[in-house]
């Protein structure tokens, strides 16, 4: 097997053997980048010399007998989260050349552990966005076709963990963007319950929504950067004090007598066939395995796309507010310091976050935030109510990640509303803050992946990735390459 195509815990098990050095691994991790960037798209930085150095730091760890599951894997990281030293643009012109003073805690836990850090991966700009095509810099593309996008807004961080660029990633999901690109992509990605995972040095979109996940190959992978990352920290007031399960260790314990509710609301009759083909067979599997089905509701789901687009633009309006040209990123040459503040903002966004951010000040603006913002919160509440009572009854719920597998480059860029209803069933989980993973479960006609999503109860993170390795032991989804 090539050494770019490994799995966290076999390249853990050949740097442990000594059959491979970390620098042997990163070096054939940065030949394989530099031969299929040109067609993928995954980075915006790499940073070979930092990865080298760190390659060596880590082999002398392993030699001293200190082999951590991450010492020595080389990882790559969403350009969202800040890198002491490393350029960090959120895939915005705006901060073009931001090199930050600090890390983000998720990422200095894995360094922490010796992993290695490729580069910085593209997304659309400030998270914002279902395809990478906001990006400032490029499209990333779906290396399983790539006329395809690859989803988004963690693309760059599914397409490198499917184009084997980097044995995992990390991501971030505000509305579905660890879940609907790893769906795109063929690989296993899972949003954390909100207050899992440090928000701490990850660039705000809407803060009571964001929370930083793994992308992974495999299910196994996926219980290991979990595990890494997860836990409380000082610097992040809503990451929540409680113990960290192993999550590895409990992986095998089946599914058996497990219940698992199918929501109506998401067996949608415009679901795509192929969506619904592979849905049937995973009920199937799980059947098989030992699982049962509960018909379960989550009777305000339709409103959950409005909900969020009112909310997540009204804290994103206030988030973006700090980048104003004096402190971070882009400034513009202008006369005074009001001309100076537009024109850099206008120079330094592009459209999608300004439409953001207008229709964010519209609903918090004196007026109209009690029938727009005030609303969409209480709305919200009803939706979370959803859930707690749907999970009354049941352990984990399944449904599609998105009604399609990936859309073609171009398809949706000038049609917005199309854009924001990729995330109808990835969305609810946010606002609901608990935690859902997404996993390959099939592919379209045209072969592209179809991901399957278990949703879990509030810090239930270690029961959706046993239902998740479980069906993933049964199946051979995750088997399959793309041939890039
Ligand atoms: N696609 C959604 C949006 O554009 C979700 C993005 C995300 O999760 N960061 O807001």
């Amino acid at each position: 097997m090539n050494i770019f195509d490994m799995t966290i815990h076999a390249l853990h098990a050949a740097l442990k053997g000594k059959r491979v050095s970390s620098v042997e691994a990163t070096t054939a991790m940065l030949e394989r980048i530099s031969s299929v960037e040109p067609q993928v798209g995954s980075f915006i930085t790499v940073t070979p010399e930092q990865a080298l150095a760190a390659a060596a730091a880590a082999d002398q760890r392993i030699a001293r007998g200190d082999c951590d599951l991450l010492t020595g894997i080389p990882l790559a990281i969403k350009d969202i989260f800040l890198t002491e030293g490393v350029r960090t643009t959120c895939g915005s012109r705006i901060l073009d050349n931001f090199i930050p003073p600090y890390s983000a805690t998720s990422w200095e836990m894995l360094r922490g552990c010796g992993a290695v850090l490729l580069g910085k991966l593209n997304q659309d700009e400030f998270a914002m966005g279902s395809s990478n095509e906001s990006s400032a810099y490029g499209t990333t593309r779906n290396p399983w076709n790539t006329d395809y996008i690859p989803g988004g807004s963690s693309g760059g961080s599914a397409a490198a963990v499917a184009a084997s660029e980097a044995v995992a990633t990390l991501g971030t999901d505000t509305g579905g963007s660890i879940r609907q690109p790893a769906s795109h992509c063929g690989c296993v990605g899972l949003k954390p319950t909100y207050g899992r995972v440090s928000r701490y040095g990850v660039i705000a979109y809407a803060s009571s929504l964001d929370q930083v996940g793994p992308l992974t190959r495999d299910v196994a992978d996926c219980a290991t950067m979990l595990g890494a990352i997860a836990g409380h920290d000082h610097k992040d007031s809503t990451s929540v004090d409680t113990p960290v399960p192993d999550y590895s260790s409990s992986l095998t314990h089946g599914v058996k007598g497990l219940k698992i509710g199918l929501p109506k609301e998401y067996f949608i009759s415009g679901l795509d066939a192929d969506v619904q083909v592979a849905m049937d067979a995973a009920i199937e599997t799980y059947r098989r395995l030992g699982a049962e089905f509960v018909d379960v509701s989550l009777p305000h789901t339709d409103y959950a796309v409005a909900t969020y687009y009112l909310i997540a633009t009204a804290e994103a309006s206030s988030n973006l507010a700090r980048y104003d040209g004096v402190r971070f990123g882009h400034r513009a040459e202008a006369e005074g310091l009001l001309e100076m503040y537009t024109k850099s903002r206008s120079e330094g966004f592009g459209v999608e976050v300004k439409r953001r951010i207008m229709l964010g000040t519209y609903a918090l603006s004196s007026g109209y935030y009690d029938a727009y913002y005030v609303k969409a919160q209480k709305v919200r509440t009803l939706i979370m109510n959803d859930f707690t009572t749907a999970f009354a009854d049941v352990d984990v719920m399944l449904t599609p990640v998105a009604p399609t597998a990936a859309f073609k480059i171009g398809e949706k860029v000038n049609d917005p509303l199309q854009m924001y209803l990729s995330d109808i069933f990835t969305i609810p989980v946010n606002l609901a803050g608990t935690c859902a993973m997404s996993l390959p479960a099939g592919f379209s006609a045209a072969g592209l992946p179809i991901g399957l999503q278990l949703i879990g109860k509030p810090f239930g993170e270690e029961t959706i990735l046993q239902a998740g390795y479980a069906f993933e032991q049964a199946t051979e989804w995750h088997t399959r390459k793309a041939t890039i």
